[in-house]
């Protein structure tokens, strides 16, 4: 801790927002090829995978913390394909000034971990999951891994008074959208929230034009039909929908991740697994930060990368930038 010496000063934007919260991509590797995300062959032509390493990680969190960001996520292609994730958890636990540290994860290998990642002070797991159904899970996922991925959310849902538990269910019409009830079941008696969440056009060009999008008024509009004792809440920035039913323990939430807007907010940078810190989601340009590690720089010189990523936030990245400037979530994480 504290190599980033008296380089403190805050990361502030050109519109007067402060970054807080860094989502660290930590491989792009993943067991799954979910058709939204990545093709079959992803990761296969692009020769050896670069990816940060265990000390690289260690020095961003350090020096991201001095600079006043307080939360990290710890993201992917599949964050527990790494070996080394429990420690970094810990470590970044350990800096001054981050206060939360979460992770997400598509479940196949969170039962063999989930222990040590409490153990280490992870704060949080969003869990991405969008169906029950084996058949169903093979089709949006290219694998078959349902029942490990079962096995980890029974352990997870034990883990609900000790960590924050959200599911990541992405709906796609005509595919999952009749399990809607089955998710939203589970805030009966969990303490979780369940997070409905749309498409958007970072899928490598696969389904995004197949007419399997469900926007968020209509997630909205099904949910309220089938539960109309549904009541709002005031959500989180980026869950401008949040809602509970009376009597049950747990939360819902839609994100309009495609339809909605909430650029404005922005209070994020995200680091790819390739190491280049990108300021917003919409737009192409993005600062080498690997390179930079691996050449030595200092202290003063990555933080200095990162306020010229953070200059380069535009004020609204979606109307700046468009749709379709990343080919896949899984090099930046989501
Ligand atoms: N592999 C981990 C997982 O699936 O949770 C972490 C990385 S994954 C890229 C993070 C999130 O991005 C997942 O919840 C996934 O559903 C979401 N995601 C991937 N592609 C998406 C797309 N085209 N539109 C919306 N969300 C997407
Ligand atoms: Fe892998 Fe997550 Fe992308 Fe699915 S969404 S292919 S689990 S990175």
């Amino acid at each position: 801790m504290g190599e980033a010496g008296e380089n403190t000063a805050q990361l502030v934007d050109r519109y007067n927002r402060q970054v807080d919260y860094v989502r660290l991509s930590v491989t792009s590797r993943c067991n799954l090829r979910c058709v939204y995300c990545m093709r079959e062959e992803h990761g296969l032509s692009d020769g050896p995978v670069e990816e940060l390493g265990y000390q690289e990680i260690c020095r961003i969190v350090d020096v991201v913390a001095a600079s006043g960001v307080r939360k990290i996520r710890f993201t992917g292609g599949e964050p527990l394909l790494r070996g080394d994730i429990v420690d970094l958890v810990r470590y970044a636990k350990s800096v001054d000034g981050i206060d939360t540290v979460v992770l997400t994860t598509n479940g196949v290998l969170l039962d063999r971990y989930i222990e040590r990642l409490v153990g280490a002070g992870l704060d949080g797991i969003n869990f991405s999951l969008d169906t029950f159904d084996a058949g169903r899970y093979a089709a949006i996922t290219r694998r078959n891994l349902l029942p490990d991925v079962l096995v980890s959310f029974a352990s997870l849902l034990r883990y609900t008074d000790a960590i924050t538990v959200k599911i990541n269910v992405l709906l796609l019409r005509g595919i999952n959208s009749s399990e809607l009830v089955d998710f939203a079941e589970l805030t009966r008696k969990n303490r979780i929230t369940v997070r409905f969440m749309e498409l958007m056009p970072f899928d490598d060009h696969q389904i995004w034009r197949t007419g399997k999008f469900m926007g968020a008024e209509k997630i909205l509009e099904t949910l309220r039909s089938i539960y109309p004792a549904l009541e709002s809440l005031l959500g989180h920035a980026t869950e401008h929908f949040s809602f509970s039913l009376p009597g049950y323990r747990g939360k819902i939430a839609i994100i309009p991740a495609f339809t909605r807007n909430f650029c404005n907010q922005c209070n994020r940078l995200r680091i790819s697994a390739a190491g280049r810190i990108i300021s917003c989601l919409y737009s192409r340009k993005s600062v080498d930060l690997l390179g930079a590690l691996r050449n030595g720089a200092g202290a003063g010189q990555l933080r200095s990368l990162f306020q010229q990523a953070t200059d380069m936030k535009p004020r609204d990245g979606k109307v700046a930038g468009g749709s379709a400037s990343r080919t896949s979530m899984s090099e930046i994480g989501g």
